[in-house]
């Protein structure tokens, strides 16, 4: 893989140990997360599950949102982890893209693998373009 950002390789590591805590008793389908700022931090989120379903939150966004909470920069890489999903990579949910708009920009670079260590990768430009956006 010729990788957009050299880190990518170990935002995939951190992603793939974040899933197994994942907390997925429902579905079964563990999702890890990882984002990197630009302080450097590389920062974990897993999927949490709950017995209210809609109570549940994707790991990319516990992982956008504790990069928040902990004060580490602008996430500038997400990484996900998880199985496929209809055959193909899983890549963030809207919901997800969403967020990580608003916090990374549309520079940030998403990367997903799945359990085989298949992988892809993509400007946020390219998967959420027409999202609304603040102005930059
Ligand atoms: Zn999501």
């Amino acid at each position: 893989m010729d990788w957009l950002d050299d880190r990518c390789p170990d935002a995939l590591t951190a992603a793939r140990e974040a899933r197994e805590r994942a907390y997925a008793p429902y579905s079964g389908f563990r999702m890890g997360a990882a984002v990197v700022t630009n302080t450097g931090a590389t920062i974990p989120g897993t999927l949490v599950e709950n017995v209210s379903l809609g109570l549940a939150m994707c790991a990319e966004r516990v992982a956008l949102f504790s990069a928040v909470a902990r004060g580490e920069g602008q996430p500038q890489i997400l990484a996900l982890v998880a199985k496929r999903t209809n055959k193909q990579l899983t890549f963030p949910c809207g919901a997800c893209l969403q967020v990580a708009l608003e916090l990374g920009g549309l520079d940030l670079i998403v990367v997903v693998s799945d359990t085989d260590g298949d992988c892809a990768q993509a400007r946020l430009a390219e998967l959420a373009a027409r999202l609304p956006h603040k102005p930059r």
